[in-house]
């Protein structure tokens, strides 16, 4: 099975960094010219195949083997292109790296043989360069260019073609390892598979994974999950929202300023994707941090609630609106599918039809009030409404014996990572336990 490490590249020195920018861009310029060419011939009745041999003025800067690389993954993309034609399906011609207005989208293949990764105290990768560039930055004949990595690899298996790529929004260098993972590795995670815990492969000493979580996705707080553990996490958007909220306004301020007859610039067009991009950066962090916690904590399902469920039943249409311009929730459900499919935890979308307006104690969902963040009930509950409303849906979906809950950890958003703090916000009414020392163990 095909499982993907993702982590972060972090030159250390600016010598190292410009490099690799060079490396990208022209990766990027590269896949664009031959973009180009095949376009060109598509459009004007050509054959893609029959390119041009420009491309030997890549090798100086990208190295031979790089270029092959983004070669072949150019003609992948034009191969499933035609293939899905063939079977009728409505679909592009594979198009360019970034655009005009916004520079090139900085991004590299190298080869499976090419690259090596270690991991350790301070983990390396080593990837080659062209000639021209290592005259340029100081490297040897025989050296490669040597850059930190952070992260933690997940899966163990024969790597694949590296993907490297920079995200100028947040100034980082993201990559994304394929690997090759056996199938009997990825069944060792279930616990009735290998009852003896001291195997030496990093999978084997995994949490072994029972266990079982349920979120509660809204628009303030984008994300609120319980586990089985006894776990709590609560993903606050407010923050972030405040920040898109703003760009949303410069926009505006700007469209009001617009000639007659004009309806964008090129800077509306510029925020517009910023706000996107930043959006999308942080939604994707969000998911792998939540989907690693769960991973590390032995979750094997995690329950969500049905998209047309949640956008029917108790959503305004304000909120909706900000779910569907801010949020994008469709695209964080696919994201979510993709990580946790990644991570070999199964994803199930249930109804949570009244889960969020459910007194845990009595069971009510008529009576209740749900003021802000709190959730009161007649018998005496009062709560945070939306880890009630998560546990609630975990303890309606799932057969796991749910621990007590500990303290619950919220998480804010500083351009780069999820922080979380323990919540101050505490009920009386529920009950605090450290799970580590709850003696109910789930089955
Ligand atoms: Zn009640």
């Amino acid at each position: 099975m095909k499982r993907v490490n993702t982590f972060e590249v972090v030159p250390q020195i600016e010598n190292d960094k410009e490099c690799l920018l060079r490396l990208l861009d022209a990766s990027a310029s590269l896949w664009n010219e031959l973009t180009y060419e095949r376009r060109q011939s598509y459009f004007g009745d050509g054959d893609v195949w029959d390119t041009s041999e420009y491309r030997g003025r890549y090798n100086g800067v990208i190295g031979s083997a790089t270029v092959q690389q983004i070669t072949r993954k150019n003609s992948e993309a034009w191969r499933s292109f035609f293939a899905l034609k063939e079977k009728g399906e409505y679909t592009n011609p594979p198009s360019y790296w970034g655009n005009e207005d916004d520079g090139r989208e900085l991004r590299t293949y190298i080869r499976c043989n090419q690259y090596t990764i270690q991991w350790g105290k301070r983990s390396r990768l080593e990837i080659p360069v062209g000639q021209e560039l290592k005259d340029e930055y100081g490297l040897g004949y025989h050296e490669r260019l040597r850059l930190e990595v952070r992260g933690n690899p997940k899966w163990d298996g024969k790597q694949g073609r590296l993907e490297l790529e920079y995200d100028e929004v947040s100034d980082t260098f993201r990559a994304f390892q394929p690997v090759t993972v056996p199938d009997s590795r990825l069944d060792s995670r279930k616990i009735e598979d290998f009852p003896e815990v001291e195997n030496t492969s990093r999978f084997r000493n995994s949490p072994l994974a029972s266990h079982e979580a349920a979120l509660d996705v809204g628009a303030n707080n984008l994300v609120a999950c319980s586990t089985t553990t006894g776990n709590q996490y609560l993903y606050d958007g407010r923050e972030l929202f405040g920040r898109f909220r703003e760009t949303t306004d410069e926009i505006a301020r700007l469209q009001s300023k617009l000639r007659e007859g004009r309806y964008s610039s090129k800077r509306i067009r510029r925020l517009y994707r910023q706000r996107t991009k930043r959006r999308d950066h942080a939604q994707n962090a969000l998911v792998r941090d939540l989907v690693e916690r769960l991973y590390d904590e032995g979750v094997a399902t995690v329950y969500v609630g049905d998209l047309t469920d949640v956008l029917k039943t108790h959503w305004s249409a304000r909120v909706n609106e900000k779910t569907h311009n801010f949020w994008a929730f469709k695209k964080f459900s696919h994201r979510l599918a993709c990580v946790c499919e990644e991570y070999g935890i199964s994803l199930e979308a249930e109804s949570e039809a009244w889960t969020s307006q459910t007194c845990p104690e009595c069971g009510d969902h008529e009576e209740t009030v749900r003021h802000g963040d709190t959730l009161t009930c007649p018998c005496g509950f009062e709560g945070y409404a939306d880890l009630t409303a998560s546990k609630t849906f975990l303890r309606e979906n799932s057969d796991c014996e749910i621990r007590p809950m500990a303290r619950p950890v919220r998480f804010e958003w500083d351009d780069h990572n999820w922080s979380g703090k323990p919540y101050p916000h505490e009920s009386s009414k529920e009950v605090r336990t450290n799970p580590k020392v709850a003696s109910v163990e789930s089955a």
